[in-house]
Order: structure tokens, then sequence, then C-alpha cells
């Protein structure tokens, strides 16, 4: 398969949805595709490694990184803040790979104002239910903070329209294939194609 050189692409999902099973899997699949790992002011949680999962810093840090202009887009999510650093998209896509970010409706909202390319990709499970199960079974939030993400996935799933491409994961296995799906489709668009040379010999 051949691959042009960088995109963006950017997921969003309600605490709950699989979306880290998700595009880590696409991440295991795919070494086109580098993963930006976001700046965040949340405590990191047991299984989290600082520089992996995220970068784990304090407001003041985060504040200054806002005020020198450092975030591609930030965003204030269930009571902290979290933001994708300019730097790291820039290394990633200078390598020619491609970009995955993992970031809230409200900072897809402002990539899409800002930049006129990216690919927007909306993960959600069937139901409510689901997503207080699920999240009830990762057992990583107290009930206080599971009830705040749950009362902000109503709020998310309200954007759905405003993505272009919607996982409804009710099996994890099917919904991978369909992320990987969206990936490989995405570079299989004619109008990545610059030259007909870039796909094919001509004689
Ligand atoms: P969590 O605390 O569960 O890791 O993430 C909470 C929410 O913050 C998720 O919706 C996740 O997509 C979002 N998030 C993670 N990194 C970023 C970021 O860099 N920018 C924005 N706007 N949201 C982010």
């Amino acid at each position: 398969m051949r691959f042009n050189k960088g995109k963006l692409f950017v997921v969003s999902a309600p605490s709950g949805a699989g979306k880290t099973t998700l595009c880590n899997r696409l991440l295991g699949r795919f070494d086109t595709i580098g993963y930006s790992v976001s700046y965040t002011t949340r405590k990191p949680r047991h299984d989290e490694t600082d520089t992996e999962d995220y970068y784990f810093v304090d407001e003041t840090a985060f504040k200054g990184m806002i005020d020198r202009d450092e975030f591609l887009e930030w965003a204030q999510v269930h009571g902290n803040y979290y933001g994708t650093s300019r730097i790291r998209v820039e290394e990633i896509l200078g390598t020619g790979r491609d970009v995955l970010l993992d970031i809230d409706p409200k900072g897809a909202r402002q990539l899409r104002e800002k930049l006129d390319y990216g690919i927007y990709i909306f993960i959600t499970a069937p139901s409510m239910k689901d997503l207080r199960t699920r999240l009830v079974n990762r057992r990583t939030e107290s009930e206080e903070i599971m009830k705040v993400r749950l009362d902000n996935a109503r709020e998310e799933i309200r954007h759905i329209h405003e993505y272009d491409y919607i996982i409804v994961n009710s099996e994890i296995n099917k919904a991978t294939n369909e992320l990987e799906a969206v990936y490989i489709a995405e570079h299989l668009k004619a109008d990545t194609i610059e030259t007909i040379e870039d796909i094919m010999e001509v004689d």
C-alpha cells in the first residue's frame, strides 16, 4: 500500500467508548502513523506513564505553554487542562508519517477552524448504559468524576454531526476494522495523488 505524506487524524469519544484501545490497535497495525502525546494537568492514573500517555504538568507550566502559544489547541475537559503540542505534531509530520490526535470535541472544533485539512472521527458506544458500565468496570475514576464524565458524554455526543466518520463500538474487533478501513480509505482518495506517476509507471 502506498501512503502519501502526513495526514492528520483526529479522534474524539466520550469516556468509556473504547477509544484508547481502538487507537492503540490502529497504531499497532500501521507504523505510518504516530501518536501525538498531549499535555495535561490531570493526575496520572496508576497504569499511566509520563511522556507515553501524557506529559503530566502542573497548571503553572500548562498556562506558561498557553502564553507562549505552544499549543495547536487546548481545552478544559472534565475540570482539567489538556493540550496538543504544536512541536510534537510537527515532529511527527516531519518524519513523513500521519498524526493521530485523541482530543475532545472542543479541541477538534478549534482545529477545524484553524486548519484546512484533517480527518475527524467520532467513536461512541451503542448506549449511555454501555458507557457507564465500561467506566465502572475500568475502575479508574471515583464515583464523582464518573458522574462528571457521563454528564459531559451527553453533551459531547451532540457534536457527532461535526465529524467525517462515526464508529459505534458495539464489538471491539468490528470497531477496529472500521477504524482501519477509514484510515486505509483516506489514503486511497484520488485527490491525494498529484500525478499519475505517483501511483504507476507510464511508458
Ligand atoms: P482522559 O482524562 O480520559 O485521558 O481524557 C479526557 C478527555 O480529554 C478525552 O476526551 C480526551 O480525548 C481529551 N484530551 C486528551 N488530550 C487532549 C488534548 O490534547 N486536547 C484536548 N482538547 N482534549 C484532549
